[in-house]
């Protein structure tokens, strides 16, 4: 996706780089792009291979991590160092997960169950960010070999039904894999842009997206209207899908030889191949009447299997399978009801999933809502199809789209300093919501005041303000303590609504702003400009505010805490402290960017060994947050 963007440095044209679309899935994961040439979604792959990179994950004895493919051979062999279906862990904590508990082979850390869960590895613990990280770091590293170019932004599309957590967790993971994550796309969405829908200006229509793939399946009703895509409800089993096909067709070639799972298992060899031939059959089945296993013979096995024993028709398999597909449709029914809609409702179904390859899944979909599924686009890579035209939008590549509900300008809030910290970027779709926290400057700061801007310039000045209100009554609590919400939401007709609420206290204060009101055209545009030729200055301005900042925090901090922990500290680590302060001190005033920067590591340094034996909490809260004005 070629994309002609502005050096804003020197002012000249460049060629700014790739935004991909990545599908970080339960089972496998993909990246997908829009051909340059062709301007069609393709999705990535090497010469030869497949598009897709198994979501899993190997530690060897050193703790170095593989990914996909390679990582896959040691499902069976070593389940305590195979990480698979991170995902299923993303912003839970173990309370979330411990009814499946049996589902993981590898560890899942239940000392603390009310927080984030941890797996541990040797002697390693990864958070599922992490995890996800790794995945989303060779994803990003097969695209920029693929692409011969660095890969840094992406798309990437999680669950409809996943929240706030779970998305903020994705987001994250992103970030730790080295991309900046433009925008986290709804899987149902992703999967109606690939099929072309609601890419037209009036295309009005109720969809319902059926997604089966190895090991979950969802059903999401869409509605779009002016490009908007709404999720009225979601319904699914986070344990059901191809996987389970795969077993059930293991469990009857058991039964018809008078064997036990029990038996399979003690055969970890013989159970990791029967595995494959149930799934080698499965998809065999999706084209032909019979599967007869007959290319190799089976190697000798404790339980007398021989290659005549693994023989299924269709008629056998659709049997086999027919109770979850129910199940399926049961879960559309549901779908339907929780969306106030009838089967008539729908225009358009969209099929995802490697599963819905199997005829009986198609077959009973569409007979369920009366109408033929859409299912010409490959159901594995569907999904990273519309993330890539989601990233297309996002690059400014399509602009018939970008007409249609989206901020014009950048919608942010006042921090420290007068710096404009942006929640909802220019060129956001709504309806949107972001939220982020905040803390407090001060000790027993008692408010905190609200600035909502717009605008593209990195100083709150240069921007346009569009609302101030005050969060009062927030309980006496040290710098750093209280945790302030904030959220911006845009309904679909263009309200903002501005919300902050003190989580510890609960106390909450919102305002509602018409964000574009009052501003023409030739407004937007002239703001947008100034963007582009300030912003060499806003970023070093930026920059220095922000260096300064943090400087004088930690000036305050530092000081307070010598006046706390006088007893932890010697006279010659007090000196020190002393001197790098007044040296500190000094490059604040002179406003000298690097010089600040380069005082405040040397005031870290000589405070890091007396402040980790003092440390307490309440400071590293201070010393970490995001601070409003008060
Ligand atoms: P996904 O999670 O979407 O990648 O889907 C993976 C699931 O799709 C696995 O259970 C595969 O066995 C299954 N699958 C892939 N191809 C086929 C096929 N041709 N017929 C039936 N199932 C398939």
């Amino acid at each position: 996706m070629a994309k002609i963007g502005i050096n804003i440095a020197t002012g000249s044209l460049q060629q700014a780089e790739m935004i991909v679309g990545i599908d970080l899935g339960t089972t496998n994961s993909l990246v997908a792009i829009i051909h340059p040439e062709t301007k069609k979604p393709v999705a990535l792959k090497e010469h030869g291979t497949s598009s897709l990179v198994p979501s899993i994950i190997h530690f060897d004895d050193y703790g170095n991590a593989s990914v996909g493919e390679e990582a896959k051979q040691y499902l069976e062999t070593e389940p305590q160092n195979t990480i698979f279906s991170a995902k299923r862990l993303m912003g839970k904590s173990y309370n979330d997960v411990k009814n499946n508990a049996n589902f993981f082979t590898y560890k899942v850390i239940d000392d603390n169950t009310d927080s984030l869960v941890k797996v541990q590895v040797g002697n390693q613990f990864y958070s599922p960010i992490e995890l996800s990280s790794f995945i989303l770091k060779e994803l990003k590293q097969r695209a920029e070999h693929i692409l011969k170019t660095p890969v840094t932004k992406a798309v990437i599309t999680v669950p409809a039904y996943f929240n706030d957590s779970q998305r903020q967790a994705t987001r994250d993971a992103g970030k730790l894999a080295g991309l900046d994550v433009l925008r986290i796309v709804n899987e149902p969405t992703a999967a109606s842009l690939a099929y072309g829908l609601g890419l037209e200006k009036d295309d009005e229509r109720t969809i319902a997206v059926y997604d089966l793939g190895g090991g979950t399946f969802d059903v999401s009703i869409l509605k779009i209207t002016n490009g908007i895509f709404e999720v009225l409800s979601t319904n699914g089993d986070t344990y059901l899908g191809g996987d389970d096909f795969d077993r059930l067709i293991i469990q009857h070639w058991l039964q018809e030889k008078g064997l036990t799972e029990e038996e399979l298992h003690k055969d970890k060899q013989l159970a990791q191949t029967l595995r494959l031939i149930a799934e080698e059959a499965k998809k065999h089945l999706s084209s032909n009447e019979v599967f007869e296993y007959t290319l190799t013979s089976l190697i000798p096995n404790s339980l007398h299997l021989t290659t005549n024993d693994l023989r299924l028709s269709i008629t056998d398999f659709n049997a086999l399978i027919a109770p979850l597909i129910d199940k399926t449709i049961t879960s559309c029914a549901d779908a339907l009801k929780d969306a106030e809609l009838t089967t008539a409702d729908i225009d358009t179904i969209v099929m995802v999933g490697g599963s819905t390859r199997v005829p009986a899944v198609r077959n009973a979909v569409s007979a369920f809502f009366g109408k033929e599924v859409n299912d010409s686009v490959n159901p594995d890579e569907v999904v990273a199809l519309g993330a890539a035209i989601q990233a297309d939008v996002l690059a400014g590549n399509n602009k018939d789209f970008l007409l249609l509900d989206i901020t014009p300008l950048s919608l942010g809030l006042e921090t420290m300093g007068g710096l404009m910290d942006v929640l909802i970027p220019r060129n956001s779709k709504i309806p949107t919501k972001v939220g982020r926290q905040y803390t407090t400057y001060k000790d027993g700061q008692s408010g905190m005041r609200i600035s909502v801007f717009q605008g593209e310039r990195d100083l709150v000045k240069d921007n346009r303000r569009l609302a101030e209100f005050n969060l009062t009554g927030i309980p006496g609590m040290p710098a750093g303590l209280p945790k302030v919400e904030v959220n911006f939401l845009i309904n679909a007709d263009g309200i903002l609504v501005v919300t902050a609420k003190e989580l510890r206290s609960g106390v909450e204060q919102s305002i509602e702003v018409k964000p574009q009101y009052g501003l023409t055209d030739a407004e937007v545009e002239q703001m947008l400009l100034d963007s582009i030729t300030h912003a060499k200055s806003d970023i070093q301005t930026r920059a220095l505010v922000e260096a300064r900042t943090e400087g004088e925090q930690i000036l305050t901090v530092t000081e307070k805490f010598l006046t706390k922990n006088a007893q932890h500290i010697s006279k010659d680590e007090m000196l020190a402290t002393a001197q790098a302060m007044q040296a500190l001190q000094l490059a604040v005033t002179m406003e000298d960017k690097n010089l600040i920067q380069t005082k405040t590591e040397e005031l870290n340094e000589v405070t890091r060994p007396f402040a980790e034996r003092a440390m307490d909490a309440a400071i590293s809260g201070a010393m970490k947050g995001k601070n409003i004005m008060e």
